[in-house]
């Protein structure tokens, strides 16, 4: 059977990471979080010390970068130079300083490189935000997951939580909203539905509903394909 390429794109904390995990987990595919990949770059460029702003630094950091992504159980581990970072790239800090560095044309094309090299042979599900549009344009399966800001700042206060962050709901409702508006305005790789995507409102789903509808339109892409 023919192992497909799956594209998750959707603004932030809309649910893709957790749904596509399992979606991958579920089809034996492997799972590639690509907003871990931006997210590191701007954690190195804070430990340096140089500012996101610094275009040609930092797509010098983005480029010296070595790093792996490996799924263990339900969470996906990203290796920075050897270094497990996957706790520290998510933090409130990161959120705010992520936008220039994604925003970036130089490390976007460094990123998009690497992300095409770890989907070659499919059998993959791939989230982020111009993944249907630009990193695998000829996807198997597209889909463009939404939800209401409310929602999203919800589950995304939640999840801070569990990791033992305070942070109130309306801090976290305007960090989303910001991040949404950069990422839909920048010139390179936006925040964009792919005219073939399907889109998937996710405000009054449960996670196993969304993880349920993308492996059912998965197996037809399988079983036609
Ligand atoms: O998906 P996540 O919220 O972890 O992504 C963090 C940030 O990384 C996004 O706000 C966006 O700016 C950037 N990103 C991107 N392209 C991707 C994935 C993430 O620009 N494919």
């Amino acid at each position: 059977m023919r192992r497909i390429i799956i594209a998750i794109d959707g603004p932030a904390a809309s649910g893709k990471s957790t749904t596509a995990r399992e979606v991958a987990r579920r089809l034996g595919y492997t799972y590639i979080d690509s907003g871990a990949m931006y997210r590191a770059v701007t954690l190195e460029a804070l430990r340096e010390n140089v500012s996101v702003h610094n275009r040609d630094k930092v797509i010098e950091l983005a480029r010296e970068l070595d790093l792996k992504l490996r799924s263990h159980e339900s969470k996906t581990i990203i290796y920075m130079n050897g270094e497990d970072v996957s706790e520290k790239i998510r933090t409130p800090e990161i959120d705010q300083n992520i936008s220039p560095v994604a925003a970036n044309p130089g490390v976007r094309a460094i990123m998009v490189k690497k992300q095409q090299a770890m989907g070659e042979a499919g059998g993959i599900v791939m989230d982020g935000r111009d993944i249907g549009t630009v990193v695998f344009p000829h996807a198997d399966l597209k889909i463009f997951m939404i939800a209401s800001v409310k929602e999203r700042a919800i589950r995304r206060k939640k999840e801070l939580e569990q990791k033992g962050v305070k942070i109130d709901l309306e801090e976290v409702e305007k960090d989303i909203e910001y991040r949404d508006k950069q990422d839909i305005n920048r010139n390179h790789g936006p925040l964009l539905k792919s005219d073939d995507a399907v889109e998937l409102d996710t405000t009054r789903l449960t996670v196993e509903e969304q993880i349920r509808k993308i492996l059912e339109l998965a197996q037809n892409k399988i079983e036609t394909s």
